[in-house]
């Protein structure tokens, strides 16, 4: 069997496009290294991630947002704020004209969604748990090769997707170079739980501890990130809770009201990886193996959502003309109609990181002005808001 489409690589981008691309009467496959069957719901991350409004809308198409409303935290205003320095914005739904601002959803539960979805679907075939290893381009069709254990099998293709994560194998064996800043920084995560309900407002503030959010995850449930030095992080990781939540208690004061009660803490290396080129005759890198960002701005699975629809659109197009949707003219048209909305966001993460997470320059005043200028210059805040909440590039789907 010849697949149209096979997509190396079962996360959050992996299972979205599957199902963005499932009713343009393709043949579709996709391969990952852990069971979605054999492992239903497995807690493999306990983070929670945050959703543009525009990605909410984009799962509502794929409808997935049906099945994940009622859990989802909305988020209804974001409080940006830098401790002990005067300067803080807000920026609320109403003000942007939209009912809410995005939600935050749990990861865990948002995957087992997806993968659920894709497992229904009789036109995609599921291969799992296998490992892709290499391929082989010969005569416009690509080659597969898979692993289980000893167990070797191939499958072919005529376009090939590598949505395989940060550390990519398929980028590797196609020979596309990538640039990566090790940020030397890391990322908690917990959940924390409050004496009182956030009421859908989302904190972020600049310390000198770290650059740290508190979401809210529902009722008085919020999830907790802190991005800093790694030295810093190793640091929280060793305070007993008792003293954790001390220390954030002070550092946030009691506007939120009192911190009762933390998680299970994780941690996570952070590194900005970008693919120098994304495409092969073939062949196309999508998700985290196309880039992977820092997730101050919370931005990774929300650009790589709009790449996926912008590929189905693509693809759709190329199909309607009965042109060939893996060579590299179409491929390339994909590559230049998202390279404004990665190039944006990439730059405007980066900028955030190296700015924001200067903590031990809190004294200068540079992220005061920063905040203040937000807040009073108009149309600042919009723009904030367009790129930060899915909006970077206007689009049907949404
Ligand atoms: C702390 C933190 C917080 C974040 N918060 C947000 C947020 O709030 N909002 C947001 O939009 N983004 C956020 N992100 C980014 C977001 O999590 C990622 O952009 C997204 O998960 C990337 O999904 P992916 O499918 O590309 O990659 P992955 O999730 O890494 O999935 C890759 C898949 O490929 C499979 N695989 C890998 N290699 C192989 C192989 N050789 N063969 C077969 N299968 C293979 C793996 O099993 C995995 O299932 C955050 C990231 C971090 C670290």
């Amino acid at each position: 069997m010849i697949y149209d489409l096979l997509i190396v690589g079962g996360g959050l981008v992996g299972y979205s496009l599957a199902l963005a691309a499932k009713d343009l009467g393709l043949s579709i496959a996709i391969v990952d290294a852990q069971d979605p069957r054999a492992e239903p719901g497995i807690v493999s991350e306990t983070r929670a991630i945050g959703l543009s409004y525009g990605s909410c809308r984009i799962l509502e198409k794929l409808t997935v947002w049906q099945k994940l409303e009622t859990e989802a935290a909305k988020i209804q205003s974001v409080h940006i704020s830098l401790q002990k320095r005067f300067g803080v914005a807000l920026i609320e739904a109403k003000e942007q004209g939209l009912p809410f601002l995005g939600a935050n959803v749990d990861l865990n539960g948002l995957q087992t969604i997806l993968a659920q979805a894709v497992l229904q679907e009789k036109s995609i075939d599921v291969y799992a748990p296998y490992q892709a290893s290499d391929y082989v381009r010969n005569k416009d069709l690509n080659q597969l090769i898979l692993k289980k254990g000893e167990e070797e099998q191939k499958i072919t293709a005529r376009l090939l997707i590598a949505a395989d994560g940060s550390d990519s194998v398929l980028r590797k064996v196609s020979g596309i170079e990538s640039r990566v800043w090790d940020y030397q920084q890391m990322a908690l995560v917990t959940e924390l739980c409050f004496n009182r309900a956030l009421e859908g407002r989302a904190y972020e503030r600049f310390t000198a501890q770290g650059l740290m959010a508190i979401l809210p995850l529902g009722a008085k449930r919020a999830s907790f990130i802190c991005s800093t030095d790694t030295p810093k992080i190793k640091a929280w990781q060793n305070k007993d809770p008792v003293s954790f939540l001390a220390d954030l208690q002070s550092i946030w004061g009691y506007r939120l009201g009192r911190i009762e009660t933390m998680g299970a803490c994780s941690t996570y290396p952070l590194r900005r990886i970008e693919a120098l080129e994304l495409y092969r005759p073939g062949f196309l890198l999508m998700g985290n193996a196309a880039q992977t960002l820092h997730p101050v701005a919370a931005q990774g699975f929300n650009l790589a959502l709009r790449n996926v629809m912008v590929l189905t659109e693509v693809l759709k197009w190329a199909l309607d003309h009965d042109r060939d949707y893996s060579e590299e003219s179409v491929l390339k048209e994909y590559v230049e109609r998202q390279k404004a909305d990665r190039r944006k966001i990439s730059a405007f993460t980066h900028f955030l990181v190296q700015r924001f997470s200067e903590t031990r320059n809190l004294g200068l005043n540079w992220q005061t002005l920063s905040l203040c200028g937000l807040e009073w210059l108009p149309g600042a805040k919009s723009a904030l808001a367009r790129l930060g909440l899915g909006g970077a590039q206007k689009a049907l789907w949404i």
